[in-house]
């Protein structure tokens, strides 16, 4: 049978296959079985490994590239002038160091055929291949080929997948080839493609994903016209008064997009799209109620569109598993410690967790997908950890605006902020300190976050609504749940220590000091 499985895999080779070839064998049994290929699953690897060193770990990717990182697609990828470093899957981080998409290379990876047979274990991958069914009486994963692996314990790291909108669900072959849902690698050598023919691209959402394309397209967009060549023109429509306003307060979230707007994006703000179509030149009509003219309908017409409306976890291996899916807020539900079954973990984006200080949270960020699989990995080895340590995250507006947070970040949630005296209001000025900001920063060990460029502050007292930057607390009861730090950096660990403790705050001023965020 295994001359059969084979025969099998090599007449399903794919085509197009680039950075890798699709495995032709793979072991029938996994000491440690990880679903997915992403953060997650790399998080969890690295651990395991880490507290079991001779630990066999398969993981079954459905992509075709091994473990790479998700943030920079959105980012630094659209701001690096080479083409030639992007084509090997290379990018200019903020401050300009190079760095790969990969975070091991392809020779950390052990052969997945002799992965049982190594004295010292290892990871291996499958790459292309998809769990589709998962028996957890007899403790055996399928694949989409077949293929059926039993194994010891087993990760889920499976991920989301983007959502669509209604009005796309009965569009024709020739309206959704000119749609895509960002994700990855992929995904951006394709929509690179359609922005620099010079399209005219409209993007539809208003929250991570949607103003971090919108501010890098737009910037790719002129990029190219600076060059002569063609560069089209960068709309974002969101049903939201500003963007990211599932996180900022409603104020900070508007200024948010006066900051898009000066990336060079045209913004569309509480727009209610209703309807999609290819009109007669090829470009795509989308139709959509303005407030501002409530009774008629208002229409858009790009070359192209992009979706970027949310994700949707990847549950579906829950039926086959009998695993409970969180009806609220979706995902596998699992304890504090990460557990589903006795030897099935979740971690990521897919898992619905129990956070011991802050309660029931799913959590799609990449920094959670590296704790919580992290924790994970750990408790795979034998560990009965619950989950406490904190993740992170961040977004970037282009390079000039960017904030990191932590905790419970919902704009429903009641804050306070507190905001750093001004900014210089000339724009060339702004641009020449920043510059030179840049130039100071520069140092090889840093991290990007590090090396963000930070908005000078000015001495002298300017608009009162300038929201360059500040430090704003999420509260419940009077506790602060949640913190972001907005366009401050390097102030996370203060951040997660406020947290922690649970104090009851009466005096924000005084808490604000804490972070410094007068000097820099
Ligand atoms: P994923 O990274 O999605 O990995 C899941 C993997 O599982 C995928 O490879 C999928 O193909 C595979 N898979 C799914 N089902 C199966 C199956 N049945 N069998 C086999 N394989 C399967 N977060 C931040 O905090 N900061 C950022 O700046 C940021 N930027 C982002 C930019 C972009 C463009 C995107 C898309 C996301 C960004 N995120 C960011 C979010 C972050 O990347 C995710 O939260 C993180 O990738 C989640 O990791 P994960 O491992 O849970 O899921
Ligand atoms: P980094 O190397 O500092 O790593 C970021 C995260 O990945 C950290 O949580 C780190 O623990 C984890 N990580 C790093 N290497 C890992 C590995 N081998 N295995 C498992 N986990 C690993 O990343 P970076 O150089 O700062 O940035 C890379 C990209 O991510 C850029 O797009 C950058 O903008 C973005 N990023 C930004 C910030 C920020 O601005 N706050 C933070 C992290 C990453
Ligand atoms: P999101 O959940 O951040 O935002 C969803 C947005 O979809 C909403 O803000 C809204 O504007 C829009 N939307 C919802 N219904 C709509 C409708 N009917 N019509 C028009 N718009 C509608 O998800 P995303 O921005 O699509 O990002 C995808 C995933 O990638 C998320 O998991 C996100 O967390 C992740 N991501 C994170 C970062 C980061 O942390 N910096 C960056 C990029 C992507």
């Amino acid at each position: 049978d295994l001359q059969d499985r084979k025969l099998l895999a090599e007449e399903e080779q794919p085509v197009e296959l680039s950075k890798t070839d699709l495995t032709p064998v793979i072991p029938s049994f996994a000491q440690y079985l990880i679903i997915g290929g992403g953060t997650a699953a790399l998080s969890a690897f690295k651990s395991i490994r880490a507290h079991d060193a001779t630990a066999k770990v398969l993981v079954i990717s459905s992509e075709k590239y091994y473990p790479y990182m998700r943030p920079p697609l959105s980012k630094d990828v659209w701001y690096t002038d080479d083409d030639n470093l992007l084509n090997q899957y290379m990018f200019k981080q903020w401050n300009g160091q190079e760095k790969s998409l990969f975070v091991f290379d392809n020779e950390f990876y052990a052969d997945v055929k002799t992965l049982n047979d190594e004295e010292n274990g290892g990871v291996g991958v499958v790459l292309g291949r998809k769990v589709v069914n998962l028996d957890l009486k007899t403790s055996v994963a399928k694949l989409d080929n077949g293929w059926e692996i039993s194994f010891e314990k087993c990760l889920i790291a499976t991920g989301g997948q983007p959502k669509s909108l209604k009005v796309f669900q009965t569009a024709s072959n020739r309206l959704k080839s000119k749609l895509t849902l960002y994700r990855g690698i992929d995904d951006f050598f394709a929509l690179k493609k359609v922005v620099d023919s010079g399209a005219d691209v409209t993007i539809i959402g208003g929250g991570f994903l949607g103003s971090e394309l919108a501010c890098s397209l737009a910037h790719r967009a002129t990029e190219n016209g600076k060059r002569g060549n063609p560069n089209g023109k960068i709309t974002q429509l969101m049903p939201e008064a500003g963007n990211i306003s599932k996180v900022l307060p409603e104020y900070l979230s508007k200024w948010a997009t006066e900051r898009v707007r000066d990336e060079g994006a045209d913004v569309l703000t509480n727009v209610e799209l209703v309807g999609a179509s290819v009109v007669q030149d090829g470009k795509v009509s989308l139709s959509y109620i303005d407030p501002q003219n409530p009774k008629k309908t208002s229409y858009i017409t790009s070359d192209h569109v992009v979706v970027a409306v949310g994700i949707e976890p990847n549950t579906d291996l829950a039926k086959s598993a009998g695993l409970e899916v969180d009806p609220d807020q979706g995902g596998f539900l699992v304890n504090a410690e990460l557990q589903a079954r006795h030897n099935v973990w979740v971690a990521g984006d897919a898992a619905s967790f129990y956070d011991i200080n802050l309660g029931r949270r799913r959590v799609e960020h990449y920094d959670h997908a590296i704790v919580s699989g992290k924790l994970a990995g750990e408790n795979m080895t034998g560990a009965h950890k619950p989950y406490w340590h904190q993740s992170t995250f961040w977004s970037d507006l282009g390079p000039k605006v960017g904030f990191e947070a932590i905790g419970l970040t919902d704009s429903q949630l009641q804050t306070v902020a507190v905001y750093a005296k001004g900014k210089p209001t000339d724009e060339e000025q702004k641009r020449d300190s920043e510059g030179n900001r840049e130039q100071q920063d520069v140092a090889p060990e840093a991290t990007a976050n590090d090396l963000k460029h930070k908005l000078p502050e000015s001495k002298g007292n300017l608009d009162k609504d300038d929201y360059s930057k500040g430090v704003v607390f999420y509260l419940k009861e009077n506790k602060v749940v949640g913190i972001v730090l907005w366009n401050v950096f390097n102030r996370i660990a203060i951040a997660r220590k406020i947290i922690k403790d649970q104090q009851e705050i009466t005096n924000f001023q005084e808490l604000a000091k804490l972070f410094n965020i007068h000097q820099d």
